[in-house]
């Protein structure tokens, strides 16, 4: 049986919904171990996670993943228990099958293969594993890099596993991420009777002309590396439940996905700047935000390509699209971070799934990686 396949489907096995890992780190420090790896295990709150190396001195070449999983809905929804791995006119089907359970296996069986053949390998090799990417990505790689930091290590090249591609596995690496910027608005009124407007003021009416501009504003073109930012609003939610009630407020949850071309600080400003030019009152909490980041080095994405070229035929066109990932934790240390992974069509949804041919591709893509890195 295919090695990669086997592993993957253990790790689908443990039912570690974020951010609980449910016993998948263990399963890939037992390879590890054997292998030579020195390993630590760091928690940090209610999150496992850990860092694993073989080898000293430079380059030190990191994968990087979460065995963590988002929860799989209601079960009746899935053609198969989602923690129980089947295969199916093959495809492998659970939850974690694309995002990104097979990654940290083809890691592990990539691993195994070139200690096999390159005992004595140049540098290091070094996993760093999370099991909080799918929540709040406070205790897991952001804290992990903290702790290397502290002690001195710095990855030179990390591939993160998360699933990349379209439409075949190969046809796309992510070489940076757009930056992320969350908000919480609520508009202030004065609630009263639908029948004596005057005495009220009704935050809905008076922040539709604001939120008409920020819904068509352009706030960047984009640039070589990133599309144009965008703004999108998630949630709105006004009203006492009576129909002759004006409300005393409107909350609004909103996020912005932005380029290098604009900060993060220039976006609140714009936004907060459009509010008040239309006399909105508000208050306003910025509740998340992550940075953009782009590899400018080019050799670990030249290293990436060629792997994948090689393995599969297929060369991957470079992107920064999607959402976030820990890679923006990451890039800021100064290593050039890639994404390679799975094909992502099925991730987040009922009845993920994952290619069987693609498991033993994806441990090829990664064995050339190291090859050309390491030995
Ligand atoms: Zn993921």
């Amino acid at each position: 049986m295919d090695k990669t396949l086997d592993l993957t489907k253990q790790l689908i096995a443990c039912p570690s919904v974020t951010p609980r890992d449910a016993g998948c780190q263990e399963l890939m420090i037992a390879r590890l171990e054997p292998l030579g790896f020195k390993v630590e295990r760091l928690r940090f709150g209610e999150v496992d996670n850990f860092w694993a190396v073989r080898g000293a001195g430079k380059p030190l070449l990191a994968f990087a993943g979460h065995t963590d999983v988002v929860p799989s809905g209601p079960r009746e929804a899935w053609a198969s228990d989602p923690f129980q791995p089947e295969v199916r006119d093959g495809h492998l089907y659970g939850r974690g099958a694309a995002d990104m359970k097979s990654s940290l296996a083809a890691f592990i069986t990539a691993i195994e293969d070139f200690v096999a053949a390159h005992p004595k390998h140049q540098g290091a090799i070094a996993l760093l594993i999370t099991s909080d990417e799918e929540g709040p990505s406070v205790d897991g790689t952001a804290k992990v890099v903290e702790w290397l930091t502290q002690r001195g290590i710095k990855m030179d090249y990390c591939l993160v596993g998360e699933p990349s591609c379209v439409h075949r596995l190969g046809d796309t690496l992510k070489h940076g991420r757009r930056g992320s910027l969350s908000g919480k608005l609520r508009i202030q009124g004065k609630q009263g009777h639908v029948a004596y407007p005057q005495l009220a003021l009704n935050p809905i009416h008076a922040s539709l002309p604001a939120l008409a501009e920020l819904a068509v504003t352009e706030w960047d073109q984009g640039n070589a590396d990133f599309p144009k930012t965008s703004l999108q609003i998630s949630n709105v939610h006004a009203g006492t439940g009576a129909e002759n009630v004006i409300p005393g407020h409107m909350d609004l949850w909103f996020n912005f996905r932005h380029s290098t071309a604009v900060t993060s600080d220039e976006l609140k400003q714009r936004l907060e700047h459009t509010l008040r030019r239309h006399g909105v009152k508000y208050d306003l909490n910025w509740t998340g935000q992550g940075k953009p980041f782009l590899t400018r080095g080019t050799t670990l994405i030249d290293a990436v390509r060629a792997a994948t070229t090689d393995a599969l035929g297929v060369t991957p066109e470079l992107s920064t699209g999607g959402g976030t990932s820990d890679g923006r934790f990451i890039a800021p240390t100064g290593t050039e971070v890639v994404e390679l992974g799975p094909c992502n069509a099925t991730i987040h949804q009922v009845n993920e799934c994952v290619a069987v041919d693609d498991l033993d591709k994806l441990r090829r893509v990664y064995l050339g990686v190291l090859t050309r890195i390491l030995r």
